[in-house]
């Protein structure tokens, strides 16, 4: 067949729904029976990455979907504000997710856990910490240690099963004593509202599992060797951060120094989850002042998976710098 006759044959096909539907029918229906439905499903949730000679893995436990996000999820802006800065960040305006992350850091002496996510029971969308740590190669019961944050329901949650049993059998629990004193106080408790009862009771319910095994740690200080805690309360009254170190390399825990990125743009804003917002607001431009002249990686809690970064300053505030992902470890 000659170029131009081809060329005339192929015109002729495309010309063809017009011309005679039940031959495009034809030609359509074998593709269309080899076609599977799409999977609807991501990647495995889990990222790794080496800092010094510790390996970090960072699990993906979902997320939650915070419906109008103009209407009091940051206290002084205004839902403009907030609109606007969503659309710079080509982010949907009707709806943010807010993911979950936990951190795994293998020291070489210790595997410790950062927080344990919202359990198995309480979101569909977000249960999926202990899937993608047996999927990264990680099992609950080799984690030696579990450095706990704060007492925040999705940081806590995944401490145990639906039955109120440990999840993770061979670990110690280390919580910030302020963290502690305000949960654990039955006089707070039986002052708080109703609607914050829940968050009193789940501490109790979490930590009891643990019993014995459960200790408390001043913030600023070691945790494990190459692991120490950093106080940034204000989101919590006991708030805290952490400092991954082997040898001339470090990694920052943010926790919940910042919420989604939309925080670290614009560090004064007052989250609706910020118990202190004024005391949050010092506490990230501390961290985040520290990790910019000090160019230190972070993972957030709430930042979009894997959530590993580099910070820049970024007008009156931060913004990410992704971290790339690499075969190589
Ligand atoms: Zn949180």
């Amino acid at each position: 067949m000659s170029a131009l006759t081809r060329r005339i044959a192929l015109g002729a096909i495309a010309a063809a729904p017009l011309a005679a539907p039940a031959l495009l029918a034809g030609l359509a229906r074998p593709a269309a029976a080899n076609v599977p439905p799409p999977v609807g499903r991501q990647a495995p949730g889990w990222f790794r990455f080496k800092v010094g000679q510790a390996e970090v893995t960072v699990l993906h436990d979902g997320y939650f979907i915070r419906p109008n996000p103009a209407d009091g999820m940051v206290r002084n802006a205004t839902g403009e504000q907030v609109l606007g800065e969503l659309r710079e960040m080509f982010l949907p305006t009707d709806a943010v997710h807010n993911p979950f992350n936990i951190t795994v850091v293998n020291t070489g002496r210790n595997l410790v856990l950062f927080d344990a996510g919202n359990g198995t029971a309480a979101r569909p969308t977000a249960r999926f910490m202990l899937e993608n740590m047996r999927a990264s190669g990680i099992e609950p019961a080799q984690i030696d240690t579990i450095a706990v944050s704060h007492f925040h329901g999705d940081h806590i949650t995944g401490l145990t099963d639906p039955q109120g049993q440990p999840i993770f059998a061979n670990a110690r629990v280390l919580a910030p004593e302020p963290e502690w004193n305000h949960w654990m106080d039955d006089g707070r408790m039986s002052r708080a509202p109703q609607a914050a009862q829940g968050g009193f009771q789940n501490a109790r319910r979490q930590f009891g599992a643990y019993g014995a095994k459960v200790e408390r740690y001043a913030p600023g200080g070691e945790l494990v060797p190459g692991v120490s805690s950093i106080a940034t309360y204000g989101h919590t009254p006991g708030h805290c951060a952490f400092r991954v170190s082997s040898g001339n390399a470090q990694l920052i825990l943010s926790s919940d120094t910042t919420g989604i990125p939309l925080f670290l743009r614009n560090p004064d804003w007052h989250s609706a989850f910020d118990m202190d917002g004024n005391m949050a607001a010092a506490s990230r431009r501390r961290l985040f002042d520290m990790v910019v002249a000090d160019r230190i990686p972070v993972v957030a809690y709430h930042w979009p998976f894997p959530s590993a970064s580099y910070i820049v300053r970024r007008g009156n505030g931060f913004d990410r710098v992704p971290m790339e992902y690499s075969l190589a470890l």
